[in-house]
């Protein structure tokens, strides 16, 4: 494993773009359960019922019994040694954009600045029917949180069946058109069209970092080094990696 991390390391050293995709798996040491987590909120809390814009909108309480509880989960978590780690990298030039499906803001609090959130942001509140928008924290003591018009408001993150915000959606493609390097953390792979850019960063040369607990289907096709464990230790190892041998980072941010 070492000699993997110092391949890892050494690419990164040696790119001037790096980015990461990061998925729910990069959280779970932070005690957000991902989609696969045992006993946890979705064995529960059935995504495909309760996570698509179709039940949002057919049945918004429901719903909201399930963002209230994913809610609470999010609002104690804390950055891993995963987020740290990606974070201290940027700081030192190595790590330059984060593309995360998630909407926890970890990465925020673990320094990086560069976030792109593909899959929106959980700290405003918009209501569908009228377009006022409200800041999540107003809204706090309310369940589930209404509109001035009435109607049932609806964090601004995607839920299944709804589109991927344009600029996200741009940015991300532009970034992985010219990535040299990309790291695929905690991710399956699964949800399109997020699961879409480490190929098309792959077909213009980059090389593909993937850590995770286990394989996925990107290891076996695109993916060049594989780090298979817990993203809080691999990451951290990787860092500490990249500064035995470095000053500071020769491409910033
Ligand atoms: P997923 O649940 O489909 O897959 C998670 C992946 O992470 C798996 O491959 C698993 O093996 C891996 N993993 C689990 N623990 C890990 C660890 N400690 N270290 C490294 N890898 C680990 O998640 P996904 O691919 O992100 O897709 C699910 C969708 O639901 C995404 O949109 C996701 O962001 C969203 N979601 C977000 C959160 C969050 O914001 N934290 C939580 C749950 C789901």
């Amino acid at each position: 494993m070492q000699e993997l991390i110092e391949k890892a390391a050494a690419a990164v050293k040696s790119s001037k773009l790096t980015i990461a995709l990061t998925g729910a798996g990069i959280s779970v040491e932070s005690g957000i359960p991902d989609f696969r987590s045992a006993g946890g909120l979705w064995t529960r809390y059935d995504p495909s019922e309760y996570a698509t814009i179709d039940a949002f909108v057919s049945s918004p309480e429901k719903v909201w019994e399930m963002l209230k509880e994913m809610g609470e989960i999010v609002g104690k978590a804390r950055p891993n040694k995963a987020h740290l780690g990606l974070g201290e990298l940027e700081r030192m030039g190595y790590m330059h954009f984060i593309i995360t499906q998630n909407i926890d803001n970890l990465h925020q609090a673990g320094g990086s600045r560069n976030v792109i959130e593909y899959h929106g942001n959980a700290s405003t509140l918009s209501c569908l029917w009228c377009g006022r928008t409200y800041r999540s924290e107003e809204k706090l003591h309310e369940h589930p949180p209404r509109c001035s018009c009435k109607k049932v408001l609806k964090p601004d993150v995607i839920f299944f069946g709804e589109a991927i915000p344009s600029e996200a959606l741009s940015r991300s493609y532009e970034l992985a058109s010219r990535a040299q390097v990309v790291m695929v953390v905690g991710t399956s792979a699964t949800v399109s069209p997020a699961n879409t850019i480490p190929a098309a960063a792959k077909r213009r040369g980059a090389t593909i970092i993937e850590i995770n607990m286990e394989r996925t289907h990107l290891t076996d096709t695109i993916t060049d080094i594989f780090l298979e464990g817990s993203a809080g230790s691999l990451i951290w190892d990787l860092l500490e990696a990249v500064k035995k041998t470095s000053s500071g980072g020769i491409f910033p941010a």
